[in-house]
């Protein structure tokens, strides 16, 4: 059987096939960029390995309090070192990034305090926790103020707004990698780290989180390089390297962490608990694989980016452009082509491939969410998925793809998916 007969079996049409070869073969650079990505930071996770000496015995489970769990003390050491900070906090106890987020968020900002976004509205499940929309025990509810800078037009920061928001108040301010589901553009480390000199210049006590969720590894340098005090994501995204089935990190100060130890577990207690139920073994087996599998996801979004540009769809970011994270937006214009580019994906999967996705009012959201995975660990998105709000301009963001392979038969089947419905013509 050859490959093109495999991609008929699978769904894919030749004309499908053949545009999606045209487009590639202009790809060859870019990929070439992306595998060198990848070469260095699979050394920079395997010298902070070798330097903590990782071995079997740390892949023992432990149950109960935890006390003395070595092999998770371990992990911390190794996130510690490739992130470049005194510290980590990674923890199946953290359910997901949000939680994260929140913890390092509110083992921070006591009443009385503010917290600053400096580049626009954080990520929708945010609004909750923060308080920007009413939610019981959200930061608002226990007297933490909050505000706000937009990003300028062109999607730059407002460094004047900036500096005048930053009052006696600002304790924590918070900057978001990714885009997120906006379609502003993604940071660059290195715009990130402008921001934070900036702010602490104007202010040295601030504390300055990054929600990094999405980014980890598309560059060399991450956020704690940059002076970042707390670097914050998910274990089901991109250092999760599709293997572990839950958890969170935060890499910062000894400072920071201590104090997000506290809040996660409680005052007294802190990093001392918190039993690794057997864990560790992905944990540390995905976090290896993590810097390939962020590349065959960016192989994907670079694909994707690429085809739907070339049939006039709006794309953040473009087919040309640097990246900063794996998620790619695609504005399909309406709720029937976000519909067909889901099925697409959702087909292309190893897991549920028969079902077709259909909006749902998704609980920390506040539109309908259409969503496309057919996931080993169920929710994850750094294996190949597509979701967005079902509202105007009705983008649909695509991320992830455990292997690039996997990732360029979803984006050749949405495509196939989309070309069925008449919307779109080859
Ligand atoms: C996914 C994401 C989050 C939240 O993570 P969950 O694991 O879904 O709770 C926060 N911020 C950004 C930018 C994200 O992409």
């Amino acid at each position: 059987m050859s490959t093109e007969s495999i991609y008929a079996a699978l769904g894919v049409s030749r004309p499908v096939l053949l545009f999606g070869e045209k487009v590639l073969s202009d790809l060859v650079p870019r990929f070439r960029a992306i595998d060198e990505m990848a070469e260095y930071n699979q050394g920079k996770v395997l010298l902070a390995m070798q330097k903590n000496r990782v071995n079997a015995t740390h892949f023992a489970a432990t149950t109960g309090y935890g006390y003395n769990d070595s092999g998770r003390d371990t992990l911390e050491a190794v996130y510690a070192d490739t992130f470049h900070t005194e510290a980590a906090l990674v923890r199946p106890q953290i359910t997901c990034g949000t939680h994260a987020l929140t913890v390092a968020l509110s083992s921070h900002l006591l009443p009385g305090d503010e917290l600053l976004c400096p580049a626009g509205k954080p990520y929708d499940t945010l609004e909750e926790v923060i308080g920007i929309r009413e939610s019981p025990c959200s930061l608002k509810e226990y007297g933490v103020g909050y505000r706000q800078v937009d990003l300028l037009p062109d999607g730059s920061f407002d460094y004047g707004a900036i500096a005048d928001a930053i009052g006696e108040k600002t304790k924590l301010v918070a900057i978001q990698r990714s885009k997120g589901y906006q379609t502003r553009p993604s940071f660059s480390v290195e715009q990130i780290g402008e921001l934070i000199a900036f702010i602490k210049k104007r202010k040295p006590t601030v504390t300055v989180m990054v929600d990094n969720c999405y980014g980890e590894f598309v560059e060399e340098k991450e956020p704690s390089d940059v002076g970042a005090d707390m670097t914050v994501g998910s274990l089901i995204k991109n250092p999760g390297g599709g293997l572990a089935p839950i958890g969170g990190y935060i890499c910062g100060t000894k400072a920071c962490i201590e104090r997000c130890a506290y809040r996660l577990s409680a005052p007294g207690l802190g990093q001392e608990v918190g039993a690794n139920l057997g864990l560790l073994p992905s944990f540390f087996q995905g976090f290896f694989l993590a810097p390939t599998v962020t590349a065959s996801a960016l192989k994907g979004a670079v694909f994707a980016s690429n085809c739907y540009e070339r049939l006039g769809f709006r794309v953040i970011p473009t087919g040309s452009e640097e990246r900063h994270d794996i998620i790619q937006a695609v504005e399909l214009g309406s709720r029937e082509a976000m519909s067909a580019f889901c099925l697409g994906i959702q087909a292309a999967a190893p897991v549920d491939s028969y079902v077709t996705p259909e909006p749902w009012p998704m609980p920390g959201y506040d539109s309908e969410v259409i969503m496309a995975a057919g996931a080993f660990v169920q929710g994850s998105s750094i294996e190949l998925s597509a979701d967005g709000p079902v509202r105007p301009p009705y983008a649909v963001y695509f991320q992830g793809g455990l292997t690039w392979y996997h990732a360029k038969l979803g984006i050749l089947l949405s495509l196939q998916k989309l070309v069925d419905a008449g919307i779109v013509t080859l």
